[in-house]
Formats: structure tokens, C-alpha cells, sequence
């Protein structure tokens, strides 16, 4: 895997600049989306990013000891037990219950928070007892936030009110003269697809948290199709050698369960990546690879560290050459949101699941 540094800086950029005066959160979570949590901190804390945001306690942990400099939120909280992680790794915490607030009062009290508020996603989150929560913490929370469930769906209302929930919240913590100084509701699709004139202030707030965007990839507006006002484009390109080459004849099975027959004489490609390094069975004579300058089929089933390609098409293309899995070579490309959509999932679930032994080379 080759990872751009510099399109993950004009993609942190291009955030920037649609969002204007808020700033700008970093999502790293599951080793930044596959594109390595580590490196990808050390690149945006570069560009002058101040906050990053991972899921877990283990993961800030893990980007503090990276050397990672910036506030680091936990956005998906912590048990009891990792309360003392969040001192000594300076984390700052994302409160969702009053269990939540109880546990960091008694051991961490002095930690800032963030107060999140469940306004319609029904995950993490507070859903009543907003008032309760302050009331359990000595100091009043740095940031208040939500998650949308729908950004990307122009045809629900489901994202304005869930907007007007947050705005609610909001009066309910000024009512008890409380004033977060960070707000913020909005990850990439929210960043992408503003609803109104007033999105700055409705949606936007004075913080974003984008992960998707940051790795190139804005999700298709639904129920039509829509330019989002964000540009952005894939930080990553997934390669894999070629390890045999062989001609076969026709009606020849192949694979695993010989799902696919040769329908001619072909020259298979026998490629280094499997489902084990997170390319997905449901590939299996559905996939395409870049192949020369061409786009070819996966034939018969993607195995656990092989999988066969078609290179009728590409003579020229031999044993140690490199395939594209994810990439662009100036004429073809391939993108995680093409290929998720053969596979029978989303952009996210593939990038997380390209696994640890792809090797990750970043470069300029
Ligand atoms: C993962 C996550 C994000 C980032 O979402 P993208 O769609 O990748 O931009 C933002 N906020 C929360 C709470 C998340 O869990």
C-alpha cells in the first residue's frame, strides 16, 4: 500500500477550506482507516491540525506514544479501568451517560470532557438527563457534541432534526449557565453536502470531524445525486505482485469449488492478496484489477493469499509485475467505493479491512 502524504494534506486542506473559520478535527480511528494511524497523525499534525479523534482508550494510548502531540478525543469512551490511561496519556474523554460522568468524577476529575449528546442516532450518547450529567462533573464540559445518522441522505429531515435536538441541547447547558467552548456535529458528509444557508452555524459550529474525507472519500448523495461542494480524492493506492503466470485451455476449471471454466484459451495471473490481506470473497469473479493498462476480471474464487486474474488482455504483463487492487494509473483507476459496491459493501468497511500484512509505504 502506498500512501500519499501529500493528498492526505490537500484533502485536510480542501476540508479547511470549505469549513472556513472552524477547525478541524482529525479521525484516526482504526489505524486511520487502514491508512495507518501513527503516520497519518504525524502528516496532518504537519499541516497544523490541533485535534485528532480515535475510538478507543488503546488507540490514544497508541498515538500518544506514536508522538503524537495534539488533543486526542475518545469518542466511543472508556471503561472504569482505563481511567487512569486518561491522565497519564493526557486523553480527553467523550462523556455519553451519567454512569460515565460518575466514573470520571471519582478518578479523573479534572480531566477535560466532551459532553455527547444521542440526538437521533440511538448509539452512544446522553438521551435525557442532559442536566444530571453536568451536575455529576466539577468542571463544566470543553466541547459538546452529537453524531448524525444521515448526512448524506438529502431526502430525510432525519439531519435537521437532529440539528434542532443539538440546538436544544445547547440552550440546556446555557440555561444552566454553561457554554461548551467546542461544538460539533459534523463529519464528512455533513462537511460535504450543506443543507441551508446557515450550515456554518447549524451544522458546522466552530469544529468538524472528518475521517473519510481526509483518505479521499466523500459518500454518494442520496436519493439522487448531488455535486458535493467538497473535493477530495483517494490518499492510497493497493498493489500486489504477480507470482505465476499460466496458460490454460478452454473449459479448464479454476479455483476453489471451480466456480469459473475458461470460456477460451486464457493466461491466468496468480496475484499475491487474498481475502487475508483484506481483499473481499465477494470479489470472487465479480473483482477487477489494474492490470498493464487495462482493467481485468477476477476469475474463480479471491482465496485466503491468492487470487486469479484474467491477463488474456495484457500479454505484456508478466511474473514480479505489480497489479493495481486500489489505484490509478492515468488511464484506469479503481477506488474503494467502486469496489466495495461489487463487493456487497461501503468504502469504510474496505479500507478498514485491508490487513496488517500489506505493507504501508508512504511517499510525497
Ligand atoms: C467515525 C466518526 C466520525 C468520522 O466519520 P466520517 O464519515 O469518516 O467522516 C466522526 N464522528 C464520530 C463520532 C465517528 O464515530
Amino acid at each position: 500500500m502506498e500512501v500519499s502524504r501529500s493528498r492526505i494534506v490537500a484533502n485536510y486542506n480542501a476540508i479547511r477550506t470549505v469549513v472556513g473559520s472552524a477547525a478541524v478535527m482529525g479521525v484516526v480511528k482504526a489505524d486511520a482507516y487502514g491508512h495507518g494511524m501513527a503516520e497519518v497523525a504525524d502528516i496532518l499534525e504537519g499541516a497544523g491540525i490541533r485535534w485528532l479523534a480515535v475510538s478507543s482508550v488503546s488507540e490514544g494510548v497508541a498515538l500518544r506514544e506514536a508522538g503524537s502531540r495534539a488533543r486526542i478525543l475518545i469518542m466511543a469512551g472508556f471503561l472504569p479501568d482505563e481511567c487512569e490511561a486518561l491522565t497519564a496519556y493526557d486523553l480527553t474523554p467523550a462523556i455519553h451517560s451519567l454512569d460515565d460522568a460518575r466514573v470520571l468524577a471519582e478518578s479523573a476529575p479534572h480531566r477535560p470532557w466532551h459532553l455527547k449528546v444521542d440526538t437521533g442516532l440511538a448509539r452512544l450518547g446522553v438521551r435525557n438527563g442532559l442536566e444530571g450529567v453536568l451536575a455529576a462533573l466539577p468542571r463544566p464540559p470543553e466541547g459538546l457534541m452529537t453524531h448524525l445518522a444521515s448526512p448524506s441522505d438529502l431526502g430525510s429531515l432525519q439531519t435537521v432534526h437532529q440539528l434542532e435536538a443539538f440546538a436544544q441541547a445547547t440552550q440546556r447547558c446555557e440555561a444552566m449557565g454553561i457554554r461548551p467552548p467546542w461544538r460539533h456535529t459534523a463529519s464528512t458528509n455533513a462537511i460535504a453536502y450543506p443543507r441551508s444557508p446557515e450550515w456554518r452555524r447549524a451544522a458546522w459550529h466552530n469544529l468538524v470531524r472528518p475521517g473519510h474525507a481526509l483518505y479521499g472519500y466523500v459518500s454518494p448523495a442520496r436519493p439522487a445525486p448531488a455535486a458535493p461542494v467538497l473535493r477530495v480524492a483517494p490518499a492510497l493506492q493497493w498493489k500486489a505482485r504477480i507470482l505465476a503466470v499460466k496458460d490454460i485451455p478452454e473449459g479448464a476449471p479454476v479455483g476453489y469449488g471451480a466456480t469459473f471454466h475458461a470460456s477460451h484459451p486464457m493466461r491466468l495471473g496468480v496475484v499475491a492478496a487474498g481475502y487475508a490481506d483484506g481483499l473481499p470473497h465477494q470479489l470472487s469473479n465479480r473483482g477487477r484489477m489494474i492490470a498493464g493498462d487495462r482493467l481485468v476480471p477476477i476469475v474463480g474464487t479471491v482465496s485466503m493469499d491468492l487470487t486469479t486474474i484474467d491477463l488474456t488482455a495484457v500479454p505484456q504483463v508478466g511474473v514480479g509485475d505489480a497489479v493495481m487492487i486500489l489505484g490509478d494509473n492515468g488511464g484506469v483507476a479503481l477506488d474503494a467505493q467502486q469496489v466495495a459496491r461489487l463487493a456487497g459493501t461501503i468504502s469504510y468497511d474496505l479500507l478498514c479491512g485491508i490487513g496488517p500484512r500489506v505493507k504501508r509505504i508512504y511517499v510525497d
